[in-house]
Formats: C-alpha cells, structure tokens, sequence
C-alpha cells in the first residue's frame, strides 16, 4: 500500500492567468520546507500538488505538521494511490481505511471523477464501495447528511486515491507572490501576528528591531531572535535588522517636550525603518498596532506618525481585540516567547502623561527641536543584520 499527500488549492485556483506563477512560488517553498525532513518528488496536476515521500518515509505526519504551515495550501488530504480500477479500489480501501472504519459509527462514501473516461460513474463508486464497506465493518451505518467518516474517492490522470480524512492547511497566499514588506518586530505579542497575517497574503517580510543598550538588555534582542527564528516556520527566511537606538532615545529626552516623546520616537522609528526597507527592496512597512489599544495608538498619534511615511504602513491588527491577537499568536506558537518579561525600548523613558491627541502641528515644532538626521543616518549605518533560516 502506498500512501502520497494531495494538496489542494485555496484562493490560487481562482488565479486565471497567473495562476501559474503561484503555483510555482508555493511549490518551490513546499519543496524548500521539505529538504528539510526528507527526499520527496512535488510535482502538479489538475490544481493538485502530489507530494510523494521518494524513500520510505513509513510516517508523513511530520510532513504535514511541516505543510500545514505553509501558505497557499488550502487542505491536505494524505491519500493511499490505488490502481484505475474499482477492484484494486476496494481492496486497498479496506486496508488503508481499517483503523478508522473499526470505530466510526457513520459514515459516507463520496467521488469525483476527473478522469470523465472511467467506466463507473460517481453515484455508481459511492454505492458500490459503500456497500463493500458495510459488509466489512458491521458497526456501520450510513448517514449522508452528517456522516463522522467521509470516504472520499477521486479518480485522476493516472491514478485512483482513497482518502477519509481532509486537514485544514493555512490557506492564504504563497510566501513570495505578493512582494516583500518590513514588519517592526518588538518582543510583545502583537507584532509577530501582525507579520503572520500579512505573511498570509503572500508577503515576505524582513524584519526591524530597536534596541536601547544599556537600557535594554541582550536577553531583551535575543528574545526578539527566537521570535524570529519561531516565525519562520510560516513566514520562510527573514532577514532581521537590529538597529542602535540608544542615542536617538537620549536626544529626545534631552531635547524635546517630554509628552512628545513617544510620538516623536515612533516617527524616527518609522524614517529609519524606510531607509532600511529602501535598501532591502521592501515597498511597505508592517507594524503591530491596534486602534486604542495605548496612548500611541489613537487615531491623532497615528496620524502623526503616518506623517513621516512615504510607503505604506499595513496594520493588519487596526481593527481587533486583544483576545483575538492572543489567539493567534498561541496558534503559532509565539505567545510563550512574546511574554517573556524583559524590556522594550518603547517602555524606555515613556512619559508619565503622554500626549493622548497630539497634533501634528505641535509635534513637528516638539521634533524640530532637536536636529535628528544625524543621528538618524548613523542608526542606519550601524545596523546589523542576520538572516534567520526556516
Ligand atoms: P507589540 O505587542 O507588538 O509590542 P504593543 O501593543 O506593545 O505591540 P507598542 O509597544 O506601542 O505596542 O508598539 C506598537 C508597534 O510598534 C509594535 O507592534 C511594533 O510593530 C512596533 N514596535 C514597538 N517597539 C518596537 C521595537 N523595539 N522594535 C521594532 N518595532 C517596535
Ligand atoms: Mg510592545
């Protein structure tokens, strides 16, 4: 018996032209993930990815464990290869579906039929192979409507594949299609799920980070790696810029009203992050913010902040909740890192009462206190960048 993983399409099927330029992205990253764990052959047919293990893989759930995290993918369906023929379809049915036949107390029979030339029709599959399986397993009973086991035959090019079981993959599109943004990655929670989301749409991101030696310490920038290293797993290899804050941070105690300060430190975060974004052929930036959720993130603050932008800033948490970040952010398995409690350097310095409404106006006049470019462009200079691998 042999069993092979079929993939099947989300939002990519509906491509029309381009839709083989995506198909081409995700399988070049399938097979990118899978060197990984393993030999296989990842060929398509038909809006189908075939993954065939080439050595004796005797287990593929690693394999999906890897698929199901990358983006494109729709659903999984491990699949046991028949031969086009309806006896050779029945007797590996009854082995390959044993272990799950024996306890389900439902089930139902289903068929699809691309290759229009087999000889049996799909009603004509699903009654008979049914039939066949109620006389093997007698804890049986069909239900159509609301069945615990579909069994689902599909006839193909060149082959006949039984399968029971369809697992949900990640959907989206594949990392790559949609170009390359930079994500301002702090160490909490929400900027990680803000990378995912748009990592889903098909966006491979690179990412920036702020440290404030001495304030902030090395454990705080290696945890802000591991993040890195952890989101990886759905976003593919990123690029991470560390950039020295230190000094800008400095200067603007020292230099401007103190209610501007965090707002004036998110501008200067948002200048730096274009030029390195410039440099690393990213066309947006990517923050994790959410409407409300503090007092840089009113709706006044980021306006003042978009201000200084002159690519777009995606905000792909804008519109949701706390919970609903968390919920996202244990599914792909950043929660425990991201509350790791060492600093931020936004937690550096904040002012005891932060301007909640800020007016660009007063904003512009608080910054141009102080002349930053300087030091602006040496922040640049002095960033370090690594690249974190899948
Ligand atoms: P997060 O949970 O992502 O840290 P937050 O709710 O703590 O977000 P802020 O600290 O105001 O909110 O940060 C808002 C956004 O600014 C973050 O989501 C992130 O995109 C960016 N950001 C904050 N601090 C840093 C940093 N040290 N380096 C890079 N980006 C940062
Ligand atoms: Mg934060």
């Amino acid at each position: 018996m042999k069993e092979i993983i079929l993939l099947k399409y989300g939002e990519i099927a509906l491509k029309g032209l381009n839709k083989s330029t995506f198909e081409s992205i995700m399988i070049k990253n399938i097979k990118y993930r899978l060197k990984k764990i393993g030999k296989f052959s990842v060929t398509k047919a038909q809006s189908t990815v075939y993954v065939e293990p080439d050595e004796e893989i005797s287990d593929l759930s690693e394999t999906v464990d890897v698929l199901k995290k990358i983006f494109g993918i729709a659903s999984i369906c491990r699949v046991c290869v028949c031969e086009k023929d309806f006896s050779d379809i029945c007797t590996q049915s009854l082995e390959y579906l044993e272990d799950i036949l024996s306890y389900a107390k439902t089930f139902k029979v289903t068929a699809k039929r691309a290759d229009k030339s087999f000889p049996m029709k799909s009603p004509e599959i699903c009654n008979q192979l049914g039939g066949v399986l109620l006389e093997k397993f007698p804890n049986l009973q069909v239900d159509v409507k609301n069945p615990e086991v579909t069994v689902t035959v599909e006839i193909r090019d060149t082959n006949a594949y039984v399968h029971a079981e369809n697992i949900k993959g990640a959907g989206g599109l594949p990392v790559g299609s949609s170009g390359n943004a930079l994500l301002l990655l702090s160490g909490g929670i929400d900027s990680p799920v803000a990378g995912y989301m748009m990592a889903k749409r098909g966006i491979h991101i690179s990412a920036i980070h702020y440290v404030s030696p001495p304030y902030t310490s090395e454990r705080a920038r290696l945890k802000v790696e591991q993040l890195c290293e952890k989101m990886t797993d759905y976003c593919g290899n990123i690029a991470f810029f560390c950039v020295p804050f230190t000094e800008i941070q400095e200067a603007i105690k020292n230099n401007c009203p103190e209610e501007y300060f965090t707002v004036i430190m998110r501008r200067i975060m948002m200048e730096i992050a274009q030029r390195i974004a410039e440099k690393d052929d990213c066309l947006a930036l990517i923050t994790g913010e959410s409407v409300g959720q503090v007092a840089s993130q009113t709706l006044s603050a980021i306006a003042c902040t978009d201000a200084v932008s002159r690519i777009p800033v995606f905000r792909p948490l804008i519109g949701m909740d706390k919970t609903e970040i968390v919920e996202i952010s244990r599914k792909i398995d950043t929660f425990d890192i991201s509350t790791l409690p060492y600093e931020d350097c936004c937690t550096v310095f904040t002012p005891k009462h932060p301007k909640v409404r800020p007016a660009l106006s007063d904003v512009e006049k608080a910054q141009a206190q102080f002349d930053f470019e300087p030091l602006i462009q040496k922040a640049v200079e002095d960033t370090e960048m690594k690249i974190f691998y899948v």
